[in-house]
């Protein structure tokens, strides 16, 4: 069968489908692109603002123009805060996320599926993400324990849980024999993964234990909560194969609005973990999440935020106008801060992260990188290629016609910024 896979929002989203890709990969079914008519369509939906709602049904509409005698089963967070109105727009089949891991399952059993395992030698080549395998996400983690009081997350996929350890080795022994050079390691609440299994530095001993029993070259961490970390942690990014990025979500630089948003954590508190990270991991790229206009936010606090953001020269900076999500504390906080205001913020938060990552790229000028290559355009008489480097840098090279980088790692000159990445010299002979 012909099934198309969709996600939207975050990196666990992707990991769900990823999952799914090689669970349907094993029964036979291949995994279709939007060129081609599928049988089965699977959407894996987002509500983490009202835009990523708005996409979502959106995509719902155009997977079924697009195919209309297919079957639709959708899952994730906007599915299971509004089944009624995905039946409503046609779709066939609701997962809630408690039972988005049995989504294949309960297609089968609704009759939409066959998931017989095929004789591995009867099946047809096919690798889930075939033509972008060079990284993977997987999901380690789901849920989380914090009430930030913006956040939907939380109602939407519940109480934290980890995944036990050995099924994580199992996949990611899997992902190494599909060719994955790089597992990146996601979840909720990533930093609080093992808490509920009573390991406290779970996180630490899960990365420790895939570098010791796994031959995965790369491994990267995805967002990480600051409260979960200690500078006793950074220890494991001596490990070379673990590499050299965090993100760690701020929201505001303000410590009455992160009151508010009942984040357990301060300026304070959190510029301190920056300087202990960067203290303890040379070359380490710090990204982060912003949010602007949360309701009550004056220009006062504003401007902190802007202060520590410039103070604290994030590599690279997610911006997001506060939205209203329907069920959240926050959304019935008297001083919702007005449109106009919002924007103008949103407007000098984009430029002031332009301008860090810019000045965090510029640095890198003249150094060696490997870089991962993910992607080509054809530029009719070249290709130009494009991967990330170990610390979370895009770069983009130029090679022949018929240079073959994908899921390549070469050692590269960076040779020039430009906005949104940097430009790379390869430096191997064969390319
Ligand atoms: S830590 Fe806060 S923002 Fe992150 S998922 Fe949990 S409640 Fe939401």
């Amino acid at each position: 069968m012909q099934v198309r896979l969709e996600s939207i929002g975050c990196r666990l989203n992707i990991g769900e489908i990823e999952a799914m890709a090689r669970g349907l990969a094993k029964a036979g079914h291949r995994v279709v692109g939007p060129g081609t008519p599928a049988e089965l369509c699977i959407l894996n939906t987002c509500t983490v603002t009202s835009i990523a709602s708005r996409k979502s049904r959106q995509l719902i509409r155009q997977l079924k123009r697009a195919n209309p005698s297919a079957a639709l089963i959708v899952t994730g967070c906007d599915a299971e805060l509004a089944p009624s109105e995905m039946v409503e727009i046609g779709v066939d089949l609701v997962v809630g996320n408690a039972q988005k891991e049995r989504l294949l399952e309960l297609a089968e059993a609704e009759g939409l599926l066959d998931m017989t395992p095929t004789d591995p030698d009867e099946l047809e080549l096919f690798e889930p993400g075939d033509s972008t395998r060079t990284r993977a996400f997987l999901k380690v983690q789901d849920g989380c324990d914090n009430r930030c009081t913006f956040c939907v997350i939380t109602i939407a996929r519940g109480a934290g849980r980890s995944v036990p350890a050995d099924a994580i080795m199992e996949e990611l022994h899997e992902l190494q024999r599909l060719g994955y050079r790089e597992v990146v390691l996601s979840g909720v609440h990533l930093g609080s993964y093992g808490h509920d299994f009573g390991d406290q530095r779970g996180l630490q001993h899960l990365v420790e234990r895939a570098l010791a029993e796994t031959a995965i070259e790369r491994l990267r961490l995805s967002s990480l909560e600051p409260w979960d970390l200690d500078a006793g942690f950074f220890e494991v990014f001596s490990y070379p194969r673990l590499l050299p990025h965090l993100h760690l979500p701020l929201q505001s630089g303000c410590d009455e609005t992160l009151k508010r948003m009942a984040r357990r954590t301060t300026r304070k508190e959190f510029s301190a973990l920056v300087r202990d990270a960067r203290r303890a991991v040379p070359d380490l790229a710090i990204s982060s999440d912003i949010i602007v206009g949360f309701p009550g936010e004056t220009d006062e606090e504003f401007e902190q935020s802007i202060a520590l953001v410039e103070e604290l020269a994030f590599s690279r900076l997610h911006i997001f106008r506060y939205s209203r999500r329907e069920g959240t504390p926050a959304e019935k906080m008297s001083a919702q801060v007005r449109g106009p205001v919002a924007q103008e913020r949103s407007r000098r938060m984009h430029a002031l992260a332009a301008d860090l990552e810019h000045r965090f790229n510029s640095k890198l000028v003249g150094n060696t990188a490997d870089v991962l290559w993910e992607t080509a355009e054809d530029h009719g008489q070249t290709l130009r290629w494009s991967g990330l480097t170990q610390n979370y840098v895009r770069v983009t090279a130029t090679t022949s016609l018929d240079a073959d980088l994908l899921n390549v790692v070469t050692p590269t000159e960076i040779v020039d910024v430009v906005p949104g990445g940097v430009v790379g010299r390869i430096l191997n002979s064969e390319f």
